[in-house]
């Protein structure tokens, strides 16, 4: 099954594409973190990024398209992969249409996550991961069982990211009303697309994605 999560920054699509690929053995593939790492990395493509995330903007198509065309033709991808901030805009949705096309994979949905303005900014802001495995939390809304412990791999260190702040995150809320939310309508035309309330709790938002890929891919 190969499945999109669509949302504005802070929607949840990490957190539900990290609980998703665990209940369907499904690979996460967040453009987003593997940018992150080219930054980390300090190669060429890292340096260009670097500047854009920092700003709020978006990596350019050609940049990104290649990282995920890569990504998606290794194998661990055959069984299926779950597509985290990627498509962001339509020559992005017509890269991926063509790239699945030649690998003969389906897309089998597309998830919407709405979200409201006010609770982005607040999910943002309190939102840490931990520095060995990625496991995403929040100060308030999943913070870890225990205390500074990653309830995942036990590692005691965290990170947030440098473009989770206030002007940043209105930057990065304008690059999506703008460059993706388009790609809600270019979905619901090809009947791919199904638009969950993403304000409940993870746990609500999870089971409603589950019944939202049933009605699509079931
Ligand atoms: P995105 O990947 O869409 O940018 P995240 O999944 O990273 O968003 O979520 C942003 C922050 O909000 C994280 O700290 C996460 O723990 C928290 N969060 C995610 N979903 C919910 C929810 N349904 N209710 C409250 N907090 C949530
Ligand atoms: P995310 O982790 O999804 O919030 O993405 C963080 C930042 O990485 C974004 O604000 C963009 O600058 C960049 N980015 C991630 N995915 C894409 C994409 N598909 N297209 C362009 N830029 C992206």
């Amino acid at each position: 099954m190969n499945l999109i999560l669509l949302g504005p920054p802070g929607a949840g699509k990490g957190t539900q594409a990290e609980a998703l690929a665990a209940r369907h053995g499904l690979i996460q593939l967040s453009t987003g973190a593997m940018l992150r790492a080219t930054v980390k990395a300090g190669t060429e493509i890292g340096l260009k990024a670097d500047a854009v995330m920092k700003g709020g903007g978006l990596v350019s198509d050609d940049i990104v398209v290649r990282i995920i065309k890569e990504r998606i033709a290794e194998p661990d991808c055959e069984n299926g992969f779950i597509l985290d901030g990627f498509p962001r805009t339509l020559p992005q949705a017509a890269a991926l249409e063509k790239m699945l096309k030649a690998a003969k994979h389906r897309l089998d949905a597309v998830i919407e996550l709405k979200v409201d303005d006010k609770v982005l900014v607040a999910r943002i802001s309190g939102r840490f991961s931990c520095s060995k495995c990625s496991a995403g939390y929040h100060d308030t809304f999943k913070p870890t069982k225990v205390r500074g412990v990653c309830d995942t791999c036990g590692s005691k260190e965290f990170t947030r990211r440098a473009d989770d702040n206030a002007e940043t995150v209105q930057a990065r809320l304008m690059a999506y009303y703008k460059e993706t939310s388009p790609l809600i309508g270019y979905y619901f035309a090809k009947g791919r697309l199904e638009s969950v309330d993403g304000m409940g709790s993870i746990e609500k938002v999870g089971a409603d994605i589950e019944l939202a890929i049933e009605m699509l891919a079931g």
